[in-house]
């Protein structure tokens, strides 16, 4: 197969480039290893969507002495299908730290703003129409109790219609991708890149749900690797690119608890819970998660002796997290093992902030009237008052927490700084002509708020550089 540009990975970072360059008139092949399946199906939230929707089953971990459990999305549309598309723009603080560290030209909030607007046209971003759920109004009035800055996020999400719509990018970019002339290849995982005759060589397999693997060799005149923050490294590692290249992958880090209240909040036809706490952002934020009852039932599974209440009392319960900034891994290739090997350290300001989260969670979560919080940490006490709080440690202990996160990034972060990054401001990678990164690994840090609005503008700001400069 041959084509002008070939973007691998149709996530938000590579669903946007596609787009662009597809609509810039390039012959475009976007490369998808996961299934291309309808927005819909299987049901959100729902076992089977874990099963067809996400990477290893939900099943990752980077390793460390305190363990972080992650999941990516893995289909058309990446991580933009399985999330709840909770949305921001990132925090002008938080651009001016790039900037100033890593040395990215061009990435104010002023700059970047017309990215936003112009994703912001095409995948709509609301707020409810609507009462917000019983478990989200428990933590905003918690939180209004105290005193402290909470808000209502808005998603990536069209409430018209019939339980409305999230505009995910299977929704949105990827589709106007196809009307503008690109082609999609799903089920189709690129192994390797390699340079041959001024052009880049990818050596994919395609393995259909029927049917068995083929190879397929792909040729294109530039690629942009968009596999998301663990696989884009992975690859570009397995295809002898290394500099600055899966040295410093980042999360947000998130603890759960279960919190019972002595009245019923957890309506299933409820829309999502979207409240969250910004007080102690840029350290840590707090929300509130899906509260199905096998959900709840995972979240408490460190606790068996108190497993069986979630049977009987799970309309009284809601999930709620912290999420915060810890945590730093590198992503290696090993022999014969199709997934790297991730590892993970935590410094004692992580440990702590992970700590004093948990214990400010629980506070927001007793000031909305919760009678009970069960931390899925099990090394944690069940807490019932203010007084439990003043007995909990002032660091997470190292190798407890059942730390998880469902954001990851930095792992190839994009400046000037040669002794930091792995592109330059604009995703170019250094000393490998037409090569390209677009997605979260991008990211030189944290966002502190949900990334995907960042992913998106940063992406449409580097294709937009890109196809202005004729890919110079
Ligand atoms: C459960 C969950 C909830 C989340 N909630 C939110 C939220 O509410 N708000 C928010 O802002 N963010 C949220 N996020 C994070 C957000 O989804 C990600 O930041 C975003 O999807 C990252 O985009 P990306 O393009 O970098 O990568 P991804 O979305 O990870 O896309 C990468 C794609 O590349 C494909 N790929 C990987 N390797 C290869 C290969 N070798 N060949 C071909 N294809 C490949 C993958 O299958 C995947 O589809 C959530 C994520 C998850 C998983």
């Amino acid at each position: 197969m041959v084509a002008e540009v070939a973007v691998i990975g149709s996530g938000p970072g590579g669903a946007v480039t596609a787009m662009l360059c597809a609509e810039a008139g390039k012959s475009v092949l976007l490369v998808e290893e996961g299934q291309n399946l309808p927005l819909h199906w299987p049901e959100h939230f729902s076992r089977d969507e874990i099963l067809h929707k996400y990477r290893n089953a939900g099943v990752n971990v980077a390793l460390g002495s305190t363990q972080i459990a992650y999941v990516e999305g893995c289909c058309v549309g990446g991580g933009s299908e399985v999330n709840r598309g909770l949305y921001y723009r990132t925090p002008s603080y938080v651009l001016d730290a790039w900037r100033k560290d890593f040395d990215v030209r061009y990435l104010s909030s002023d700059e970047l703003m017309p990215h936003f607007t112009e994703c912001e046209a095409i995948a709509r971003v609301e707020y409810l129409p609507c009462e917000a759920s019983a478990i989200s109004k428990r933590l905003y009035e918690g939180a209004m109790n105290l005193g402290w800055h909470a808000i209502e996020a808005p998603r990536l999400y069209s409430y018209g219609g019939r339980g409305g719509s999230k505009q995910s990018m299977s929704e949105t970019f990827v589709p106007r991708f196809l009307k503008a002339g690109g082609r999609l290849i799903a089920d189709t995982a690129v192994r390797r890149l390699s340079r041959q005759e001024g052009k880049w060589r990818l050596d994919a397999i395609h393995t259909p749900t029927h049917g068995p693997s083929q190879t397929v060799e792909i040729s294109a005149d530039k690629v942009f690797v968009a596999c998301g923050a663990v696989q884009t490294p992975a690859l570009l590692r397995r295809s002898g690119l290394r500099k600055n290249i899966g040295n410093s992958l980042r999360f947000h880090p998130m603890l759960k608890v279960v919190a019972e209240f002595d009245y019923e909040v957890n309506d299933p036809g409820d829309f999502d819970p979207v409240h969250q706490i910004k007080e102690f952002e840029p350290h840590f934020g707090m929300g509130c998660s899906i509260s199905k009852q096998p959900m709840l039932a995972l979240t408490m599974a460190g606790r068996p002796d108190c497993l069986a209440y979630v049977e009987h009392r799970w309309r009284r319960m809601g999930i709620y997290y912290v999420q915060t900034t810890g945590g730093c891994a590198t992503i290696r290739n090993l022999p014969f093992f199709r997934d790297p090997l991730v590892r993970v350290r935590h410094s004692e300001w992580d440990l702590h902030h992970y700590a004093e989260g948990l214990k400010r969670l629980s506070e927001a979560l007793l000031a909305a009237g919760a009678i009970a919080i069960y931390p899925a940490a099990p090394e944690y006490p069940v807490l019932r008052s203010m007084a439990d709080l003043r007995k909990l440690p002032e660091n997470l202990p190292n190798g407890s927490g059942n730390l998880t996160s469902v954001h990851v990034f930095s792992s190839c972060p994009m400046g000037e700084n040669e002794a930091l990054c792995a592109t330059d401001s604009f995703g170019r990678v250094r000393e490998a002509d037409g090569l390209y990164i677009a997605d979260a690994s991008l990211l030189c840090g944290p966002t502190i708020v949900n990334p995907q609005g960042t992913v998106m503008a940063v992406a449409h700001r580097n294709a937009t550089h890109a196809i202005e400069n004729r890919f110079a």
